[in-house]
This record gives structure tokens, sequence and C-alpha cells, in this order.
């Protein structure tokens, strides 16, 4: 068995935020949103203090903890876990609908 990720402990910050960004685009995953509105556009990730913090694009929420599913999350096995299972995409590719900048 080899392992399909690092332990979450021994990730950097670049890692932790290359999991985040890639939880946030995959197809099949909720992405992380703001906890003061629903509707607002999915979180984002930024480093403050050496710390990786989600924030919000149309509000000051700041969320100071990351699941630890997206910090484990990995597209090559997700990838691997819905040919498995025969997901199919339930909705079209996020980001079509975003426009973050
Ligand atoms: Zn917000």
């Amino acid at each position: 068995m080899s392992n399909l990720h690092k332990n979450i402990e021994d990730m950097t910050n670049e890692e932790i935020i290359q999991n985040i960004n890639d939880w946030q685009e995959y197809e099949m995953t909720h992405e992380l949103i703001c906890g003061n509105n629903s509707n607002h556009r999915p979180l984002y990730p930024i480093e403050e203090d050496g710390q990786v913090l989600l924030r919000c694009y149309d509000c000051n929420y700041i969320q100071d903890w990351i699941p630890d599913c997206v910090m484990a999350f990995s597209k090559k096995s997700a990838d691997i876990i819905a040919k498995k299972i025969g997901a199919s995409f339930i909705r079209p590719p996020k980001g079509k609908e975003k426009s973050f900048f």
C-alpha cells in the first residue's frame, strides 16, 4: 500500500493551498462556503502569519479551520474513487458561472 497523500501535519502551506484550490474547483465536492451568506462565492485560501485561512470574496468572513477532508484532498485519488463507483458528474464543472476577478 502506498500513501496517496502526505500526513496533514507534514504539509507545507503551499500544499494546503493547492489542496484547497483543488477541492474548491473539483466537480464532485461541495465547496467551502461563507459562514455569513451561503450565496456568496466559494471561499479562497490566504496565508496570514504563516497560517492558511479561508476568506470570502464578498464579505469580511474568515475561517481559520480547514476540514481534514479538504486538507487531505487529492484529485488523483478522487478520480480513482469516482471511476470505481461509477460516479458521473451531476452538475457542470464549477467555475463557469464564477467570476472571481
Ligand atoms: Zn461572505
